[in-house]
């Protein structure tokens, strides 16, 4: 049955070369009287940005650098297309926050996609968020902006988009008003849920990054693996649906079927189940409150026969116990948190350091207690600068007694 009134969206794709990007280029695509690209943007995937422009033929196409964009102007231009190439972050403030835009989905990785959510939530957007960093560092900021400028947050990352789906719709101003005892985040447990701490310390960078049941960019694998990711989703969460992190508990469910749970005070508690494939969170969001189908593979209940479910040990995953604690402490904790483990992360895929080597910089970091305002843009990002330097000298520092060692 075709719609009453189709209604074509626009959507930009921030991160469009990305893990996410490509789910949601193919969701567009089962969908062309619904979406149509009007912005695709890459970091450094210049040939794979030209391609996804050929096929897509966007308004606009946001890359890092000036040169490259020179070049892929020109490119596109022999090719035939009006797309106009934008480079650096105010090209992607400029497609997340156009007046002919209807929805921004934020998938660029890291703190790089905080000032483009900002800037897609002052311009009243809808936001389809996976870009769960923006809301770790900024999240008082970004909720404020997203209510005095009435745009619409909506949660790509699968656990919180289960969540959405199992609250009631008049949650924003907290969760015992609407009778939520608690929010049961599940986890993966990633590849190492059963290696000890000596194992753990002798793992790649390729091993971090071979995740059992998703396939996801490399720095989202690696947090993935050292349980990173679960305490950034769990500061998420508690921003998205107003909860203090005591009423968010950790669950690790090794076939990530269960997306995460609702608890409720009379004994309920309301799940959302499927196949692990962004393309449900990501269609859900895009289609929201409708639903468009997805091209996931229903899930067959039988054939999955069993679900486990495991409390996390937060001495072995010891970054879900920093994220926890920096949740708890509020201000610049969580800025600088997140700040250490990009530096930790992409030093770890350098081989520089050790798996475990991750959670001792973030944990060295923390404990020096960086301060800042946090009632701004500038602050936020002022804190970012000053950890990311401390995390710098504690590499530094760390290569230095590796080398004497050596
Ligand atoms: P990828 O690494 O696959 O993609 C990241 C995207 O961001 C790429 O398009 C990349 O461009 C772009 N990018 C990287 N650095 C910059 C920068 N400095 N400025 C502008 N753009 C940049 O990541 P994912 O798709 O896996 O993840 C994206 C976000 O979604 C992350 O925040 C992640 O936590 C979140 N998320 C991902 C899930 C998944 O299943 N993958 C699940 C839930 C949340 P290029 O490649 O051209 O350099
Ligand atoms: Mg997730």
């Amino acid at each position: 049955m075709s719609r009453a009134s189709p209604q074509v969206q626009n959507i930009s794709v921030l991160g469009a070369t990305g893990s996410i990007g490509s789910s949601t280029l193919d969701v567009i695509g089962q969908h062309p009287d619904r979406y149509r690209v009007f912005a695709l943007t890459a970091h450094t995937r210049i040939d794979e940005l030209k391609t996804l422009c050929l096929q897509h033929r966007p308004r606009f196409a946001v890359v890092g650098e000036e040169s490259h964009a020179q070049r892929l102007q020109g490119d596109l231009r022999a090719a035939g297309l009006a797309t106009v190439v934008l480079a650096g972050p105010q090209g992607l403030c400029e497609v997340a926050a156009h007046p002919q835009v209807d929805a921004v989905m934020a998938a660029i990785v890291g703190a790089a996609g905080l000032e483009s959510v900002m800037a897609a939530a002052v311009a009243g957007k809808k936001i389809l968020l996976a870009n769960k960093e923006a809301l770790v560092m900024s999240g008082a900021l970004l909720m404020s902006a997203v209510r005095e400028h009435g745009a619409q947050l909506l949660p790509i990352d699968s656990e919180h988009n289960a969540i959405f789906q199992c609250l009631p719709c008049n949650y924003a101003e907290g969760l015992a008003p609407v009778g939520v005892r608690r929010i049961l985040l599940t986890a993966s447990g990633g590849p190492f849920r059963k290696s000890s701490y000596a194992e753990l310390e002798q793992v790649t960078p390729a091993q971090a990054c071979a995740h059992p049941n998703w396939s996801m960019g490399q720095k989202i694998s690696v947090d993935s693996a050292s349980m990173m990711n679960k305490g950034l989703e769990l500061i998420e969460a508690c921003w998205l649906f107003a909860a203090r992190p005591e009423q968010v508990e950790v669950v690790i469910h090794p076939q990530s079927v269960i997306h995460s749970l609702v608890d409720y005070v009379d004994g309920s508690v309301l799940a959302q189940l499927g196949n692990p494939d962004m393309r449900t969170p990501i269609a859900h969001a895009m289609a929201w409150p409708e639903r468009i189908a997805s091209g996931v593979t229903p899930l067959d209940l039988c054939a999955l026969a069993r679900m486990d479910f495991i409390a996390p040990d937060l001495q072995r995953f010891a970054c879900l116990r920093l994220a926890i604690e920096s949740a708890q402490a509020g201000g610049a904790a969580p800025i600088v948190l997140n700040a250490a483990n990009e530096i930790a992360v992409a030093a770890f895929l350098r081989e520089q350091i050790r798996f475990t080597h991750i959670p001792q910089m973030i944990e060295d970091v923390l404990n020096l207690g960086i301060q800042g305002q946090i009632d701004s843009l500038g602050g936020v990002v002022e804190i970012d600068q000053q950890a990311r330097q401390q995390a710098q000298a504690w590499l530094k520092k760390q290569s230095i007694t590796a080398g004497k060692r050596a």
